[in-house]
């Protein structure tokens, strides 16, 4: 199949959909306005900014890819999986995660709770910060501190109240890295794994079990990503030139809810061919 991409890519962009703060429209112009040229939306667990985004990038005369960052957990890490070109109706990705962003809800819920006890904040408030059926994170908890005058904004939220330190941070419910890059695959799309190397809690897996995601079809790595520590890319990079993987590069962009900018990182053209060639699920679309 023929398709256009050229110029530069961001594989990596949230909307509302989950925790971004902008329509997957905007997202795409966003993108767009940055000298983006190749853009993949990829809320968390969730695929139904797809049709929007899509329709908008063929308005500005670009390519959208099709995607999603689907929660996983290995040991005590929040392990996040970028899947791209997947096909979104496959079942035992939707039974999963359905099953991830209803256990998001509750968790979302307990936390709220246990910080009200200590603040003035409600479940209502964060509410009032989620756009409908919305993958509820801590982002939209933060955004509720905020609207209450608790913190100034996200990054002070995280730094602090909604940082595991305080004992306010409650997990929710992931599947394990193997089974979300065997499910991805399996409903024919190609994982890379989102910011693998970033510092403090959630820092790199050990190369053994990164070992056993390859063998269980992994892609690739998102290395160039603001989050990645200077030696967890070196090490990412030798790990990809021994495996032949793919590598990527994008921004994580969340609209007004994070510093990043579209377009800061990027994926070369070689690497989106690798992703479109190698996917079945779906396709990419242009105008
Ligand atoms: P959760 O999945 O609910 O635990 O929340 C994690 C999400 O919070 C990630 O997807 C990030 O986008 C977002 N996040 C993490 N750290 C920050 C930060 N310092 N500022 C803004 N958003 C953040
Ligand atoms: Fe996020
Ligand atoms: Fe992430
Ligand atoms: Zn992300």
């Amino acid at each position: 199949m023929a398709y256009l991409f050229s110029g530069p890519a961001d594989l990596h962009l949230h909307s509302n959909h989950s925790d971004g703060t902008e329509t997957p429209a905007e997202v795409m112009r966003q993108a767009h306005a940055h000298g983006v040229r190749t853009m993949a939306l990829t809320d968390h667990d969730r695929t139904t900014g797809w049709d929007e985004a899509g329709a908008a990038a063929a308005r500005l005369g670009v390519t959208f890819l099709p995607g999603m960052e689907l929660s996983a957990k290995h040991e005590w890490r929040s392990v996040h999986v970028l899947g791209y070109l997947f096909d979104p109706g496959d079942a035992a990705l939707v039974a999963e995660t359905d099953r991830i962003r209803g256990d998001r809800i509750g968790r979302a819920e307990r936390i709220v709770r246990s910080i009200g006890r200590d603040y003035d904040l409600s479940w209502d408030d964060v509410l009032a910060q989620t756009t409908a059926d919305a993958t509820v994170g801590r982002p939209h908890i933060a955004d509720a501190l905020i609207a209450r005058g608790i913190v100034r904004d996200r990054t002070e939220a995280f730094d602090g109240i909604l940082h595991p330190r305080e004992g306010y941070y409650e997990p929710h419910y992931a599947p394990d890295p193997l089974t979300a890059v065997r499910l991805i695959a399996d409903a024919g799309g190609v994982s890379v794994i989102a910011h693998p190397a970033t510092a403090g809690r959630d820092r790199m897996m050990p190369v053994a079990f990164i070992e056993q995601l390859i063998a269980a079809g992994l892609g690739g790595f998102e290395i160039d990503h603001r989050e990645n520590t200077e030696s967890g890319k070196r090490a990412l990079r030798e790990l990809a030139r021994k495996h032949d993987l793919i590598v990527t590069g994008s921004s994580d962009y969340h609209g007004a809810g994070k510093p990043n900018r579209p377009g800061e990182n990027t994926t070369s053209e070689e690497m989106v061919a690798r992703i479109t060639e190698r996917a079945t699920g779906s396709a990419p679309r242009y105008a």
